[in-house]
């Protein structure tokens, strides 16, 4: 079954009265060429855990791959679909869950036992950045996160310091992984098509942080606070967010190397760790 036909999408949709939910991100794939370049980009995996199945598209097409693949569906409408479309393959497991409230270590501890995995999943575009946060920040066992997303948000997570795209969520995954855009996907080839383009995006874990603080929260507290007020100076986002008296917090930013009336958007992960690391001994 060709399930990026869209004609087969419809008979599928007509023998299960099924339609598409907006609330849910319910865009599906239709292009062989994207998906098998999705697959590619998981290099040499065997096992993946997969988010948002939706018709089984990307589940079949990693199942013709992978020794096996555990994928996440919400919408409870879509579990006797996927055991019609995904009823030959062996090596698939459909869990029904919510991605954000399920244990994942847990469940991939189950189903995966003590291995690394990888993560492919096509996201609604309102939980890609919750999604990813999670999966970075409860630092699971994974090898490589490859997740289609709106254009604009593989734009951000790849942007360079002090460009307008640049933002929190640019350095998170930057303090995690190695982030590269695999390629764009127009909104065309979805059914039905979103309002806006795509991209595959490709977050590659390093085996270790790519810089070394004592406080990882309070890092990540700092980056935030960084960005909060985009248009305030990083003294000021800092004084708001820590209590530090602003003398003494503009005082800490000289010292690190940092002037005080610089924008948050203009520092690197290497000065925002040595800020981290500073303002641990204040706190
Ligand atoms: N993988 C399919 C494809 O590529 O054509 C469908 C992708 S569609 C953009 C997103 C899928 O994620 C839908 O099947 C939707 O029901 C599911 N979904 C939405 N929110 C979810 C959540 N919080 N947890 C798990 N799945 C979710």
């Amino acid at each position: 079954m060709d399930l990026t036909s869209p004609r087969v999408i419809r008979d599928v949709q007509n023998k299960f009265g099924f339609t598409f939910k907006k609330g849910l991100g319910q865009n599906f794939l239709t292009s062989r060429d994207i998906l098998t370049k999705i697959v590619d980009a998981l290099e040499n995996e065997n096992e993946v855990l997969e988010i948002g199945p939706g018709f089984g598209t990307l589940t079949a097409a990693l199942a013709e791959r992978m020794d096996k693949v555990v994928s996440i569906e919400l919408d409870d409408r879509l579990l006797p679909v996927l055991e019609y479309t995904l009823g030959g393959f062996d090596n698939v497991k459909v869990v029904h869950g919510d991605v954000l409230k399920l244990d994942l270590r847990s469940l991939i501890k189950e189903e995966f036992g003590e291995r690394n995995v990888s993560v492919a999943a096509n996201l609604p575009y309102y939980i890609t950045t919750p999604v990813i946060t999670k999966l970075l920040e409860e630092r699971l066992p994974l090898n490589n996160i490859v997740v289609m997303v709106q254009k604009e948000v593989a734009q951000r997570i790849t942007a360079s310091p002090a460009s307008k795209d640049y933002g929190a969520i640019t350095l998170l995954c930057r303090y995690f992984c190695e982030p590269s855009i695999v390629t764009t996907v127009p909104a065309s080839l979805f059914v039905p098509p979103p309002k806006v383009d795509s991209a595959v995006l490709k977050l590659r874990l390093l085996p270790k942080s790519a810089v070394s603080v004592t406080d990882e929260k309070l890092l990540f507290r700092v980056i935030k606070a960084a960005f909060s007020q985009r248009r305030k100076t990083l003294l000021n986002c800092m004084s708001s967010a820590f209590p530090v008296p602003k003398e003494e917090m503009s005082r800490l930013l000289t010292e690190t190397g940092i002037e005080p009336s610089r924008r948050g958007e203009t520092l690197s992960l290497d000065e925002f760790a040595r800020l981290s690391e500073n303002l641990v001994s204040v706190l």
